[in-house]
């Protein structure tokens, strides 16, 4: 299973190499699922580049997040910006976008994101005949038992979110109250409590020892990727990924599930 890291600027990519497989990141001038946030998007091109040079001097491969739907001219100005970075060594594009994956259709990596809401095969085989996708980011809420279609579309990879530490109680790719104050990520922001007439709402939050779980049984699928957001400092991200480096290490003995309990519990610290 490969690495995924989400990073927002030039030293981390360096700092972090050394524990990732591959790199993702945002650029304002391209909106994306974390547009609120500019200290998680690169500021300009320029920069960008200058991220793709240090990715390939790394040998890493790194790829662009810009997977919300544009209109016509947000779309041409991504073309335009995107074409740039592929010019540079950009290795493709996260997506959910019709429009921008037809543009790019053969001529880059594509990548459907979670932000995409595929939840089952037919509209995976949608996607892949329009898009040509090589991989798709499997959406957070669902659950192994649901994921029927994995592996049985060709030439399809599966990538998962690190969701111990990722994990939107609703469906990720339309939740809005991760960014509903514009400002600031709270930890309470996903499990927002909802209101029926007078009854509270709040969305399932499964436990640590199940996100754990779900992991392990993706693993078992064949899920080819994990990855990390792009959220939080890079001391926690290195945190975060020496966690998922033990986590992995413990999944490739292939440990039966009772074994699995208790290395989260030596690892990790996880009872329930
Ligand atoms: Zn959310």
């Amino acid at each position: 299973m490969k690495i995924v890291s989400g990073v927002n600027n030039i030293k981390e990519c360096e700092i972090l190499s050394s524990i990732s497989d591959e790199f993702y990141f945002g650029l304002k001038e391209v909106e994306n699922h974390r547009k609120w946030y500019s200290f998680l998007n690169i500021k300009d091109t320029d920069e960008a580049e200058k991220l793709i040079k240090t990715a390939q001097s790394q040998r890493k491969k790194i790829y662009i997040a810009a997977n919300e739907t544009y209109d016509k001219t947000e779309t041409s100005k991504a073309v335009e910006i995107i074409e740039k970075l592929i010019k540079k060594g950009l290795s493709g594009i996260i997506l959910r976008d019709i429009n921008l994956a037809e543009h790019f259709k053969n001529k880059t990596e594509i990548i459907l994101s979670s932000t995409a809401l595929v939840f089952n095969s037919n509209s995976l085989k949608f996607y892949k005949e329009l898009t040509g996708l090589k991989r798709l980011v499997i959406p957070q809420h669902l659950k192994p038992e649901e994921q029927f279609f994995i592996k049985k579309i060709k030439d399809i990879e599966y990538e998962i979110f690190y969701f111990p530490d990722v994990y939107c109680s609703n469906i990720d790719g339309a939740c809005l109250y991760h960014d509903f104050d514009g400002i600031i990520r709270k930890k309470t922001n996903c499990s927002y409590v909802f209101m029926s007439g007078k009854q509270k709402i709040k969305m399932a939050h499964p436990s640590a020892k199940k996100r754990f779980e779900t992991i392990y049984n993706y693993y078992k699928l064949g899920a080819n990727y994990i990855k990390t957001a792009r959220d939080g400092t890079t001391e926690e991200k290195i945190k975060i990924l020496k966690k998922i480096k033990t986590l992995i290490s413990i999944m490739e003995k292939n440990p039966s599930k009772k074994v699995f309990y208790s290395c989260l519990k030596k690892y990790f610290n996880i009872y329930d």
